[in-house]
């Protein structure tokens, strides 16, 4: 059994899912589960017309939802070849708009909107694309069982980003799902939704398609996870900084976790922890070259030869330097400083400490002023703002000798102004002027993924301009 996961790009048109339903024709020998999001841009605006309707402009939001009406009736007519079931399906999918725009019509007349029926709203763009891609199947002559993912998604009732309950859920697809796959169907459901065990629809959180496979995935125990994106994979750097990034073929779950925080715009791996800890393998896939071998991401990937993974970078850095004499012998002196950032909800990312001061970074400065007076409490406060994070991941860089002197060589002439490196960890994070950033990442990704090296997990790949 395998799991298929198709986003809301990978369905964003009728030629998009006519290449879902080619990838899902060539594993079907695989027992697959095909798990789908919303047509791209589907849940934007459903969530959009939700607030519209809340805010008064009922108008505005029936607006939406017609052109969210005509996106989908536009994708089956040129998708699916049968003039009758057409027919029936805009005839259903037009009753379905109706039921929205009567909730809006409550909403807008109540003046509230409650999470609950936001998710009511936000789950029927997955509703509508499993429809459509369920018919497509059929069509095509595939034994597809479209599943209610509210059938056996059990969660709890914190709406909008309700988390799942994991015993029931594995029961339920024992009892159902799993039968239905060993007897040949192709199993389809929805990402992202789910139900409270009193059957009220929920939402596992924006994105959340990725979750739902991953819990699909690790409780059918499946050989592995296919996540189809827009993206090759994870490359071993921002192609719009470095033209020459190259295609990680493995990569490790915790290399991966370092680079989401980086915005390597693949996917959040929190959302597939249930099944790495099944070691489940993902793989990240672009369904616009489907014949791509994408990104394996594993709990254990085989040693490598290359120490270094990935260069990633972020800008809008800013620094926050305490110093304080009396830091010096203390304890307890951390503790009042990350409380600080905890008052105001603040992550801290990075840190470093000597014996008078301590330095950590932060991407969100919104509470800066009111960080810096508490701050000022325990010490003098220097704030460095416009500042940016480069960052270095692999997971042999530990046990690599020399991989410090190849940093610094390469960034001999770059003012390094804040350097974190763990005992244990797979990253080297260094921070810098915003402007020197890219670089940074330029002489970063020379020094160590040179034109000439080649290696088990690099793969060359062309890179669409323009993104
Ligand atoms: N359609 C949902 C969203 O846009 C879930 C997903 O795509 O993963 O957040
Ligand atoms: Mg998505």
């Amino acid at each position: 059994m395998i799991v298929l996961k198709f986003g809301g790009t990978s369905v964003e048109n009728a030629a998009a899912i006519d290449t879902v339903v080619r990838i899902v024709q060539r594993e079907q020998h695989r027992q697959p589960v095909v798990v789908l999001s919303a047509i791209a841009g589907a849940t934007n605006t459903l969530i959009k017309a939700a607030h519209l309707a809340q805010e008064g402009d009922h108008e505005q939001a029936i607006r939406l939802m017609n052109g969210l009406l005509e996106r989908h009736v536009v994708i089956l007519e040129n998708l699916l070849e049968s003039r009758s079931v057409i027919q029936l399906l805009i005839l259903e999918i037009r009753r379905r708009f109706d039921e929205l725009k009567l909730l809006c019509q409550g909403i807008t007349l109540l003046g509230e909107l409650t999470n609950r029926s936001l998710d009511a709203i936000a789950s029927a763009g997955e509703r509508l694309s499993t429809q459509i891609l369920a018919e497509a199947l059929a069509e095509r002559g595939m034994p597809v069982k479209l599943v209610d993912a509210r059938s056996f998604m059990i969660t709890d009732d914190h709406y909008t980003s309700a988390a799942p309950r994991f015993g029931e859920i594995q029961s339920r697809i024992d009892a159902d799902l799993r039968p239905a796959l060993q007897s040949g169907n192709i199993i389809l459901t929805q990402g992202f939704i789910g139900s409270t065990s009193k059957g009220i629809t929920t939402t596992l959180g924006r994105g959340g398609s990725d979750y739902s496979a991953a819990i699909i995935g690790a409780a059918l125990e499946a050989e592995e996870i296919q996540i189809w994106t827009d993206v090759d994979g994870i490359l071993t750097a921002d192609p719009r900084i470095c033209p020459d990034a190259r295609k990680l073929k493995v990569i490790s779950f915790r290399e991966a976790s370092e680079l989401a925080y980086f915005g390597a715009k693949v996917l959040h791996p929190s959302t597939i922890l249930p099944a790495v800890q099944k070691n489940i393998p993902v793989i990240v896939l672009n369904s616009r070259k489907p014949d791509s071998t994408g990104t394996l991401i594993v709990s254990n990937p085989p040693k490598s030869n290359i120490p270094v993974k990935s260069i990633a970078s972020k800008k809008g850095i800013t620094v926050i330097n305490i110093q304080s004499t009396r830091m010096l012998m203390a304890y307890g002196f951390l503790e009042k400083i990350f409380a600080v950032f905890d008052k105001y909800k603040t992550p801290v990312d990075l840190v470093t400490t000597s014996e008078v001061a301590v330095s950590v970074t932060i991407d969100n400065s919104s509470c800066l002023a009111d960080i810096v007076a508490d701050l000022s409490l325990a010490g003098d406060v220097l704030v460095y703002e416009h500042k940016g994070i480069v960052c270095i991941v692999g997971e042999e860089m530990q046990s690599t000798a020399g991989i410090a002197d190849r940093v610094f060589r390469a960034l001999r002439t770059t003012n390094v102004m804040m350097i974190s490196q763990g005992a244990s960890e797979i990253n080297m994070s260094l921070v810098l002027n915003e402007e020197d950033i890219e670089a940074a990442v330029k002489y970063l990704h020379a020094e160590f993924f040179p034109v000439s090296q080649t290696g088990e997990i690099l793969e060359t790949v062309h890179h669409e301009t323009g993104r």
